[in-house]
């Protein structure tokens, strides 16, 4: 039996034979620093109280299948989320999924016919590349540029635009670099989408995790004359990667956006239903911003970690970093007198030398082998060990 060739190119990094091998080591009891995963709770970070005790007291309201848009009250809640963040919105544009993941699948599904072009960043974390390659359409990269601390580049954004383009993705906070675009960059990719007739899929996952309270301003807000899909959830904000909480809103002219709507409603009745005890936690989780907040805050974890983390690459030769200004990540370049010809071999030497698994840069389709990922997760002091442990391992193997 053979599989459809348009799954012939996806790739996963993050789950993929570099993870299997470590899945294989542990087993045979060595110990695996995993820094490959933005999986929270793995490392000991905790759901909030809020969370497991809104859950325990309503769980009777989530044994039968819900509207499979959202349950009212979970749509009512995120609605009041945008409104508050200068959003124009309804309930009625609000569609509750089983993680953003889900929600991207079903958005490719209905957007893309077989050869069409979807905007999408280098480096871009793989869902988004991913979901337009499973229904024949191409993913096309424009360049995020770290000399320009990872922003988007509008010039090559736009030079990549063709008539088979139907969306332009973007992420902000972005993964895997980090970065935090200022409202002058959002303004020019809309131009660019104005100028194109294009959707804008933005992926806001990483809004509330934030460093040094640096604002986040919503797409949406800046461009209510264009049809804008904006991706959400909880998975990050409350350490509930498991549960599969997220949403997108459907904001912009409801004429521009009207099939794409249907779409989503038609694809999302199939499935009946998106889970719906994560659905229960949705109106509280979101009155509790103090619970993600206090992370990014200075000795709040993220921001010990990330300070660790820099610290550890300042201080060797080997690596350079533009420091993050949210999410879960850096993307630390390798300097060039080192040879990496080929990441996966920098990755898989670390691996069994060290026993850390992370995700090379090209499993982020970023174009030169000389970036890796590392999710500011463990402790402090594996972090620092970890970066310790990367600029041996080149010094010995890639000099
Ligand atoms: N979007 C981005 C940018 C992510 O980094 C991730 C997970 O790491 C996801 C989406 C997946 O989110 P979910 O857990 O809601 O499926």
């Amino acid at each position: 039996m053979k599989c459809s060739e348009k799954i012939s190119n996806v790739t996963s990094d993050i789950r993929g034979p570099l993870y299997v091998e470590a899945m294989s080591m542990e087993a045979a009891g060595a110990k695996i620093l995993k820094i490959n995963s933005g999986n929270p709770a793995i490392f000991g970070h905790k759901a909030p109280d809020s969370v497991k005790k809104t859950i325990l007291e309503n769980l009777d309201k989530a044994v039968a299948y819900c509207d499979f848009r959202g349950m009212p009250s979970a749509r009512a809640a995120i609605r009041d989320y945008y409104l508050a963040r200068g959003v124009e919105i309804t309930d009625t544009d609000v569609y509750v999924g089983n993680g953003v993941s889900e929600l991207a699948d079903i958005s490719c599904a209905v957007l893309l016919n077989d050869g069409d072009e979807l905007l999408v960043p280098t480096p871009c974390y793989p869902l988004w590349s991913n979901c337009a390659k499973k229904v024949g359409a191409t993913p096309v990269y424009y360049t995020c540029d770290e000399q320009s601390d990872w922003y988007p580049d509008l010039d090559d954004m736009r030079r990549k635009v063709t008539p088979k383009t139907k969306a332009i993705v973007v992420i902000n906070p972005n993964n895997p670099t980090g970065a935090l675009y200022p409202d002058e960059l959002l303004y020019g990719i809309a131009q660019i989408a104005r100028e194109n007739n294009l959707m804008v899929l933005t992926d806001e996952i990483y809004d509330r995790l934030i460093f040094d309270g640096l604002p986040h301003t919503p797409f949406a807000k800046i461009a209510p004359d264009l049809p804008v899909v904006t991706y959400n959830g909880l998975s990050k904000s409350h350490i509930i990667c498991g549960f599969r909480s997220a949403w997108l809103t459907i904001t912009g002219p409801r004429s521009a956006s009207e099939e794409f709507r249907q779409g989503v409603e038609k694809l999302m009745s199939l499935r009946l239903c998106s889970g719906a005890i994560p659905q229960l936690i949705i109106p509280d989780a979101l009155k509790d911003d103090e619970s993600t907040q206090v992370m990014f805050r200075p000795g709040g974890a993220l921001y010990e970690r990330r300070k660790a983390t820099m610290d550890a690459i300042n201080a060797c030769e080997s690596l350079t970093c533009v420091k993050n200004s949210g999410a879960l990540y850096v993307f630390p370049k390798i300097d060039k007198r080192f040879k990496v010809t080929d990441d996966r071999i920098f990755a898989s030497t670390l691996l069994r030398e060290k026993h850390i698994l992370l995700v090379p840069g090209s499993g982020f389709s970023h174009v030169t082998p000389d970036h890796f990922r590392v999710v500011l997760l463990p402790s402090p002091e594996e972090l620092s060990g970890a970066i310790k442990a990367i600029d041996e391992v080149l010094c010995e193997h890639f000099l």
